[in-house]
Parts: C-alpha cells; structure tokens; sequence
C-alpha cells in the first residue's frame, strides 16, 4: 500500500463497540477491570489493556499506529509538544559525563536544551558545522551519547549527509537522532538513510494545520535499552504524553497530510522562483532550488518535494520591517505549515530574546524573511509578497 492509502487505512487496535468508523476520543483517564489478575497484568505491562492515560490512552495509540504503519518503525510514541518529543529522546539517551554532538544551526529551544538546561545536568553539547563529517569524527570519544541533527536547519535551510553522519554514529556504537519535522516522514525512508531516532514536532505538518501542539519520537528499534528507557522513564515519569483530544485532531490531520504536503511545496518552489527574480530580493533560501547550495543533497536524501518553509533576505532589518508591516494578506506569525501562509523576521522574534553574540554563531540574519507557505492559491501569496517587497524597499 502506497503512505497516502495507509494514513487513512489503520484498523484500531481493537473493534469499536459502536463501530465507529473515525478513531473516538476516549477522554477518560481511567479504564476499569474485570478482576484482579487483568489488572495486574495490565499494570506491568504484561497486557496492552491500558490503566491510565498519563501512560497509555486507546485514541493516542491509534495515532501512534498510524504512524508505525507509514513509517515502519518498531515503535512510536506521542507527546504533548515536539520540545517533549526532543526533550524526551535526549534524556533517555544521555547520561551526566556523556557528550551530545549537534549543530549550532539548531531549532531555538532544542539549542537552549542541549547548550543551558543540559549545561546543569553535566551534558555536553558539542557543536559543531555538521555539512563536514570530518569534524564530527574529531569531536567523538568515548563520552559521546548521540549525534542530533536537524533534517533541514531553520532558517538557515541547511541540509546535512544523514547518511554519512549515520556511519560515524553507528561506527562508534551510537545512535543518530534526527529531528526531522520539516519534511514529513511519509516523503523519504528514515531507517534507510540511517536514523535511529526520528523526532517530529507534529505541531507543524501533522496536525493538519494548526489544529494543536504535539511531538512523536519514532523508533526504529535498533538501541534497545534507548526504547525502554522512552517509555518508561520519560512518558511514565516525565508525564507529557499526548493527550486524547489532540490525537483525535492529529490522526486527521495524518489524513490530510500528502495532498497538503504535496501542495504546499509546488506553491513553495513556484514563489521561490519568482523571489529569485523580484527586485530588491538578495537572496532565496530554499532546498528545492537549483542554486541551492545542498540543492542535490536534499534531493537524494529527501526527494522531489522540498517542503513549505523558505526564507528570503533584504537589503537591512528597516527594509524587513517594512515588508512586513505591509503585508495585506499574509498573515504576522510564528510557526510552520498552517493552512494560511505566515511570516516572520526571525533575527527579531524567535531569536530576538539571544544576545548578537548568540545570533552571530547561529548564522541568524538581521536581513533574512522566514515564510511559511499555505494552502491558498500560489498567485495570491505571490501578489502579496510582491507589493509587500515592493512597497519595502521604495519607501
Ligand atoms: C516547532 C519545532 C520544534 C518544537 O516543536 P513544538 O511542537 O513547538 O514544541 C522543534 N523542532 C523543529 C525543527 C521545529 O520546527
């Protein structure tokens, strides 16, 4: 069966007794039982009968099998935001002593996990430029617990070899963990390129957009102690497991997810294209781009489809703030993949609170515009963009 089949062809985990033919929301926290010894059972894990939804809740799972079915993991499990998915996979990987090594080019929280909150708990993170493994074979020893990688960098659009990073991670005994939520994980096969560890924050492309807040780690099953320790420890102990309702609306949203996908990046590549001849534009950031400088690499890895996030630079930060103040359609917003097209000047919002310093490192430019491109018609977004650039740099 081809992924858009199965996103919506998941039998439930067990018959409905209404046969309800969507997933219900089974909002209750609790779940009774017929004696003692079923409870027992259920209660350490020697049957699937859930006992409590901080743990296990039927309307979470069946998202979770969904997403086993597309993807082909071992096991998926479901959180209340894609910083619980990351925060989760890392605590169940690392250890105080051990070292992580990652990118600067890193998702603004998921950069202050592993370089302060991390910090306390005697984590290293080791950052370093990811695009060349030779300094990733430098900075691995003994110590090192993983290497994290962002699929395509935000905003900086950088892709780097999954491939060749997951051979100096399983050279050494370690797994690659691999946030990959800005291309969804029906367009390429991740266990194949060598990730051991997906994480999604299901917030952007999965909820169908913008519906609710959630995260997946995706499990391919090859560091066994690492999967115990995801269940037990961070979804029993942690407590930010999914929650029902959020699961009804992202087992939709999974519905909807390769005809959204597939049209919000042709309407990508089409703007991105125009951008690149529109006056006043210095430069376009966007994999699906032949100029792009990872352009090849993105293709092989990814395939065709280059997502819906693309950036693009002016001249200064005024001229930024003009473009942006003179959107008329477009909406002012943070986020990613909702149905309407968003904008932002990230230098300013997302990592306006970090010092110049920090920005510098990251590579996060006063001039850059990040986009998010919707479900309307291509033309519209285009024509907005356009007198908005317009009106930017000739006022
Ligand atoms: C949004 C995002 C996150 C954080 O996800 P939340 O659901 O907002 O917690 C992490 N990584 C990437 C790449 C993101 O775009």
């Amino acid at each position: 069966m081809y992924n858009s089949t199965k996103a919506i062809h998941t039998p439930f985990q067990r018959r409905d007794v209404y046969d309800a033919l969507q997933m219900p929301v089974y909002h209750t926290m609790a779940y009774e039982f017929d004696n003692a010894d079923v409870m027992a059972d259920a209660f350490c894990g020697r049957s699937d009968a859930p006992d409590y939804s901080r743990v296990l809740n039927p309307t979470v799972t069946h998202f979770e099998q969904r997403i086993v079915n597309l993807t082909g993991a071992k096991e998926v499990s479901a959180y209340s935001s894609g910083m619980a998915a990351i925060s989760a996979i890392i605590l169940s990987t690392a250890s105080a002593g051990k070292n992580i090594i990652s990118s600067r080019h890193l998702f603004g929280n998921t950069f202050l996990l592993l370089t302060q909150t991390l910090s306390r708990f005697n984590v290293e993170a080791r950052l370093t430029d990811l695009t060349n493994p030779e300094n990733v074979k430098k900075l691995v020893d003994k110590n090192t617990c993983c290497i994290f990688l962002e699929s395509v960098s935000n905003p900086q659009t950088e892709v780097a070899d999954v491939r060749q990073l997951a051979k100096i991670a399983h050279d050494n005994g370690i797994p690659l963990i691999a946030d990959t939520t800005m291309i969804p994980f029906t367009q390429f096969d991740a266990s194949k390129v060598g990730i051991d560890f997906q994480v999604v924050s299901t917030t952007k492309y999965v909820s169908g957009g913008a519906t609710s807040l959630g995260g997946v780690i995706i499990d391919y099953g090859n560091f066994p102690d690492i999967s115990k320790r995801i269940k037990k420890d961070s979804v029993f102990n942690f407590g930010a497991y999914m929650t029902p309702h959020v699961a009804y609306m992202q087992t939709i949203g999974l519905e909807t997810l390769q005809v959204r996908y597939d049209r919000q990046a042709s309407s990508a590549l089409y703007i991105a294209r125009l951008l690149e001849k529109t006056p006043g534009v210095k430069k376009v950031g966007y994999p699906g781009l032949e100029s792009h400088p990872h352009y090849q690499l993105f293709k092989d890895i990814y395939g065709d489809k280059a997502g819906a996030m693309l950036t693009f630079d002016l001249a200064d930060e005024a001229k930024c703030f003009k473009f942006i103040n003179a959107l008329k359609m477009i909406h002012r917003a943070t986020n990613l993949f909702d149905n309407r097209s968003l904008a932002i000047h990230p230098a300013s919002t997302i990592f306006g609170p970090l010092s110049p310093e920090q920005r510098k490192t990251m590579d996060i430019e006063d001039t850059t515009i990040r986009l998010s491109i919707g479900l309307e018609d291509p033309e519209d977004i285009y024509a907005d963009l356009a007198q908005a650039i317009d009106s930017a740099i000739n006022n």
